[in-house]
């Protein structure tokens, strides 16, 4: 079923910037949906160093990644924007009346007033298993997340993969499984040691096997996928039984759909000045690692940035006919209320 939802704005992109942008827009009184492909807010940050500190986020000496994350939320909280996760927007259309209709992988549909596209390096999309002939099993018999543990059990298993996602679900799926088969391309594995460790001694036990090398081939039969052939690093061929292979390569950024909405992009990146981040399409903005200008940095600092300079744009293409005036936290009652810190 269709879900249609209406809105000032739309911000395609739950990274640092489409974070902040909910709040320079929220100080403004503009509410928004905010979207993103990942099943959880953070983009780079949580997606791929959550762990590591930062050091040049202003009046934060240190700050952890996922903790910025966090701390982005909850500076937005009281701004209440609608979250779509695990959506990615496919289409982006602007309709004859100036308004803007997006379409997500989850079949919602919106109507914005404007968009800002805070996309990063783009959506991140699973690694493949990168043989032939896999294109009819993904979904069904080879799977880059598991949506449904139940399926597996009882199963014959392949995993491959050697970082926290593979070896996390090998010891989940262990003791569930018919068998299990963990495939990696070499000895040493990115997880947590301590999985690792007890993979290994699953292993001593014969409840798992694991075999160093790449998938080579898959086995069909009749249409159903039956096995897959492993090459090892001496060249060893190797079949290894399976009716499911679950592969966790990780994620790479694909800048996917956004190519496709007629926006002006220069090296894969968004064509924006520097007044307002606008895109050659009026009404749609772009921020973050997404857009490019003389200049440009990919930095979190420039992101939060251009989000303060992109609300104001915002709020005169939504209200043209409104006075802007600038406002400091420190004092303006109005924005004081829309915090929630009314009478501090
Ligand atoms: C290892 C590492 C260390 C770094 N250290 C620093 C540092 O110390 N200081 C610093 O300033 N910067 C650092 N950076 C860079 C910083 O992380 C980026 O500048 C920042 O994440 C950009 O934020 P963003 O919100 O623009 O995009 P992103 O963080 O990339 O988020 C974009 C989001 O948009 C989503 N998206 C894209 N397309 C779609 C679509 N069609 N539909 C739905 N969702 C979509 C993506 O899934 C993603 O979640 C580092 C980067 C890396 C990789």
């Amino acid at each position: 079923m269709l879900v249609s939802v209406n809105t000032e704005v739309v911000v395609v992109g739950a990274g640092p910037a489409g974070l902040f942008q909910v709040f320079e827009l929220g100080l403004l009184g503009i509410k928004c949906h905010v979207l993103d492909s990942l099943s959880a807010p953070g983009g780079q940050c949580t997606e791929l160093y959550p762990d590591k500190p930062i050091y040049d986020i202003p009046a934060l000496p240190i700050c952890g990644a996922q903790e910025l994350i966090d701390r982005l939320l909850q500076q937005i909280k009281p701004f209440d924007a609608g979250f779509h996760l695990g959506e990615e927007v496919l289409e982006l259309k602007r309709q004859d009346d100036g308004r803007f209709r997006l379409l997500t992988s989850a079949g919602t549909a919106f109507d914005a007033g404007a968009v800002v596209i805070a996309g990063g390096v783009g959506s991140f999309q699973p690694r493949r298993l990168g043989v032939d002939d896999i294109g009819n099993f993904e979904g069904s018999q080879i799977h880059y997340r598991v949506k449904n543990a139940a399926q597996f059990h009882g199963r014959k298993l392949v995993i491959f993969g050697g970082g926290d996602s593979a070896l996390d679900w090998t010891l989940d799926l262990a003791p569930k499984a018919a068998s299990i088969t963990l495939v990696h391309r070499r000895a040493e594995f990115r997880a947590a040691p301590a999985s690792v460790a007890r993979m290994r001694e699953l292993q001593q036990a014969g409840r798992l096997r694991f075999v160093e090398g790449l998938a080579h081939r898959v086995h069909h039969q009749a249409g159903t996928l039956i096995g897959v052939e492993v090459k090892s690093t001496n060249g060893e061929l190797q079949r290894l039984d399976a009716e499911h292979l679950l592969v966790f390569f990780g994620l790479a950024p694909k800048l996917g759909p956004i190519a496709e909405w007629g926006l002006e992009l220069d090296r894969r990146a968004i064509k924006v000045d520097t007044e307002k981040f606008q895109s050659n399409i009026p009404g749609i903005f772009a921020i973050g690692d997404i857009n490019t200008y003389p200049g440009k940095k990919k930095l979190i600092l420039s992101g939060f940035h251009e989000a303060a300079l992109a609300a104001f744009a915002i709020q005169h293409h939504l209200y043209p006919a409104k006075k802007q005036f600038l406002q400091y936290t420190t004092t303006s009652p109005a924005m004081q209320k829309r915090l929630g810190v009314t009478g501090a």
